[in-house]
């Protein structure tokens, strides 16, 4: 789960981590209103889920509160990536000396938390990685004992010179990690981190994500969540606790388990389709869990053909083929359905199927390449 800028910014002040003062709004006067309390120019921030805000025209700079009441019109309600701006935060503009990089991740291949630096900060990290790796320091943590203050030190001193920052940027990074650590974050991002006039080290961005599967026991965290922010499709099938990721292609696929459902995307692929989503059902027979995963994949506009592919291990067909009798009932889907359902009681399921005059498919190959070739053909024809 991400959070915003404006809350991760709220944590950062927690661990003691220097931020610059700000406050979040949704309209203008709240915007002029916090400009005015601040009483120095302010940048006003579109708080959404995605980087390159600025360069999208979501990150701007105003000199009084009469320009940011101004400014803020046209940042809030704005697009940025497929996602509008409903909340900006207006924070005191900093005048940057330079612009660092600072960044823990949850590292599969090691199965440890890296740290990484680098000197080359305000930009897209990616590129530095691409284009001059050598830039950005690395510093794998052994969990089990925790990040030493001389290891802070080292990575400190790839950023900078002088022992007053070194300093500071050493006590960021060791509050950093215990963030990173007590939040169960997968990534907690400082880019840029920069220095002012003054001399000081500041996080003038903040980039905070936990694991969802932590959530239970980060319950601060979870009370941050902005449905408005979020895919709306993705809100709803956690609610029905499917897990769904969406995509741009016109198959939607309803599978039961991870595994299943990957192959099945592939397979998609394979035969020249393009999969619209990832869904996992899940192991269990809950027809409740089919009408809610064809509800949000017939929410998806793109849709042309819906594939369903169950193998019935503990999942039992006939409770699946309930669940799509009642389905298709409330929902009374327009775009071709084609099953492939076998495994534990798939004679029921299909004696269940029978008077719906489905396209059933046999073979997993068959299925898809039936899906696919439904989809082709214009919704209005079937
Ligand atoms: P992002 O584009 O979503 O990563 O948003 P950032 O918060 O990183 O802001 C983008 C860029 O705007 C930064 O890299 C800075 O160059 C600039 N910027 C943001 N805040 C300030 C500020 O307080 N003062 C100045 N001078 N520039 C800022
Ligand atoms: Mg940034």
């Amino acid at each position: 789960m991400k959070v915003h800028e404006y809350q991760a910014k709220q944590l950062f002040a927690e661990y003691g981590i220097p931020v610059p003062e700000g406050d979040v709004a949704t309209t203008p006067a709240e915007v002029a209103e916090i400009a005015g309390r601040v009483g120095r120019p302010v940048m006003i921030k579109a708080q959404v889920h995605v980087g390159g805000r600025g360069k999208a025209g979501g990150v701007k700079y105003a000199a009084d509160p009469a320009s940011a009441e101004q400014i803020a019109g046209n940042i809030l309600g704005m697009d940025i990536k497929g996602l509008t701006v409903n909340k900006v935060l207006v924070t005191v503009a900093e005048d940057i000396v330079s612009e660092a990089y600072l960044a823990i991740i949850l590292d599969r291949s090691t199965q440890r938390p890296v740290i990484m630096v680098s000197t080359e900060g305000g930009v897209d990290i990616e590129d530095v990685a691409a284009k001059t790796p050598e830039k950005i320091h690395k510093l794998p943590v052994d969990p089990t004992v925790g990040l030493r203050p001389y290891q802070a030190r080292n990575l400190a001193q790839a950023l900078y010179h002088p022992p007053d920052l070194v300093r500071q940027a050493t006590d960021i990074i060791m509050k950093m990690y215990r963030l990173f650590w007590e939040l169960d974050a997968s990534l907690a991002e400082i880019n840029p981190l920069v220095t002012n006039s003054r001399g000081e080290i500041v996080a003038l961005d903040a980039k905070v994500t936990v694991d969802d599967n932590s959530l239970y026991r980060q319950g601060r965290i979870a009370a941050m969540r902005d449905l408005d922010a979020e895919e709306p499709s993705e809100v709803a099938a956690r609610d029905a606790d499917l897990s769904y990721v969406k995509l741009d292609g016109t198959i939607g696929c309803i599978v039961n388990g991870a595994g299943l459902a990957m192959a099945t995307m592939d397979l998609v692929k394979r035969h020249g389709g393009e999969p619209a989503n990832f869904l996992d059902i899940g192991g269990s027979s809950n027809p409740q869990k089919v009408v809610s995963a064809m509800q949000i994949i017939l929410s998806d506009p793109k849709v042309q053909a819906i594939l369903i592919n169950i193998f019935g291990g503990i999942t039992r067909c006939d409770d699946v083929a309930n669940g799509l009798v009642a389905a298709f009932k409330i929902l009374q889907p327009t775009v071709p359905v084609v099953i492939r359902l076998v495994g534990t009681n798939e004679k029921e399921a299909a004696a269940i199927l029978a008077d719906m005059h489905l396209p059933c498919a046999n073979t997993l190959d068959e299925a898809v390449m039936k899906a696919i070739q439904l989809a082709k053909v214009p919704v209005t024809a079937h």
